[in-house]
């Protein structure tokens, strides 16, 4: 019997391939723009520079300042950049951090954002802009915050560092797993995330031995758009709560945070719903969603423990007791005691059920 579902439908433009960032201008000038703030971070702003050559004109100037996790008084400085340039778009280069920023700008002047991702973690389709000021981060939604169009260029994640390509393809598939079990779920979305998860399983252990091939460069990044659209059209539950207490009170490094998490809280949740779960075991193999998870992770040298970022054991109680003080939707119950074992196990890096 097919459940009842609403299919929202997907709002951004999505231009896909090799080379598309030469494509840029014309995106932009679509949305009809002909002046745009290029953004991206310090390390990436060599590939900002090509970018705004290429964009000629239509480029009003670049800020090469985006840092983790929005801080305010970041997005402050590129918001006054943005008017002093006179444009009316960003073109975002860059990971998670970057796109942040863009959005940051556009919840403020009405900017319209062309996002072009070079990681696998997925903010480019959603309404989501976590933000940072006085070392709290805090979260909101809105329309206004999600990108008009996304331009993923496979050349561009041909650099992407073979560790932060294990753990952003983890924190892709971390936003699959939770879909598989979202209450708004609908059979789009797990059509996505079953092709996701497949792919992400086929090309991880070729791009560990071989980070420049292009075709498993390509099956990952449509992999990254697949996961990133079902984390902005549906709700993410315990995962990804976990994941911003650690990064949030703990400052952890994102794509790590939630490549440790990952099979702990597919184990905890695989309890209650292992038949909505049953693609990530088909996937992965190893008899169950959450085994199977760790024992790819493991394959792939992807981290496996939470002492292994610098998390205290002592630390856990904490963690555990921020986890369970707001309630939100999960699939298991969520209380303290089951929290505080799995936070245990994935301290130790144990296999889940070991
Ligand atoms: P990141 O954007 O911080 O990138 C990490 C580093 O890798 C940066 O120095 C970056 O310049 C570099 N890099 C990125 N792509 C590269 C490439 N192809 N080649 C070489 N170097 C490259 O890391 P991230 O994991 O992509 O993003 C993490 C941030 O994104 C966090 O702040 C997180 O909260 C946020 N995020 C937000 C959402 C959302 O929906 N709001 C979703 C996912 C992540």
């Amino acid at each position: 019997m097919m459940e009842s579902f609403v299919f929202p439908g997907l709002t951004t433009r999505v231009v896909f391939g090799r080379g598309t960032t030469a494509r840029a201008g014309d995106e932009a000038r679509r949305l009809g723009h002909s002046k745009v703030l290029v953004l991206s971070t310090p390390h990436q702003k060599a590939d900002a520079e090509r970018l705004a050559e290429g964009l000629g004109d239509l480029a009003a100037g670049i800020f090469a300042g985006a840092v983790m996790h929005t801080p305010v008084a970041v997005t402050e400085e590129a918001v006054a950049a943005f008017r002093a340039s006179g444009a009316t778009a960003v073109v975002s280069l860059g990971g998670g951090s970057t796109t942040g920023l863009g959005k940051a700008i556009a919840v403020r002047t009405g900017a319209d954002q062309v996002v072009i991702p070079t990681t696998y973690a997925g903010s480019e389709m959603t309404d989501i802009l976590g933000e940072t000021a006085d070392g709290e981060k805090t979260t909101r939604r809105s329309p206004d915050i999600r990108p008009e169009t996304v331009i993923y260029d496979v050349d561009l994640t041909l650099s992407l560092p073979v560790k932060l390509t294990v753990t952003s393809a983890m924190n892709a598939i971390a936003h699959a797993m939770e879909a598989f079990y979202a209450p708004d779920r609908n059979p789009v979305i797990e059509l996505m995330c079953r092709d996701a998860t497949a792919a992400f399983h086929a090309c991880i252990p070729t791009l560990i031995k071989d980070p420049m091939n292009a075709a498993a460069r390509g099956r990952a990044l449509y992999g990254a758009w697949c996961c990133s659209t079902a984390l902005g059209y549906v709700q993410m539950a315990l995962h990804h709560k976990l994941a911003h207490v650690f990064g949030g009170s703990f400052d952890t490094p994102h794509a790590e945070t939630h490549a440790i998490l990952l099979p702990y809280t597919t184990a905890f949740n695989e309890v209650a719903v292992p038949d909505l779960l049953a693609p990530i075991a088909e996937a992965f193999g190893g008899g169950s969603a959450g085994g199977g998870l760790w024992d790819f992770a493991q394959s792939v040298g992807s981290p496996l423990s939470l002492k292994e970022i610098g998390i205290a054991e002592s630390d856990l109680d904490r963690a555990a007791a921020i986890a369970v003080k707001n309630a939100y939707a999960n699939p298991r119950p969520i209380e303290a005691t089951s929290i505080r074992e799995l936070l245990q196990a994935a301290w130790e890096g144990r296999r889940p059920g070991a």
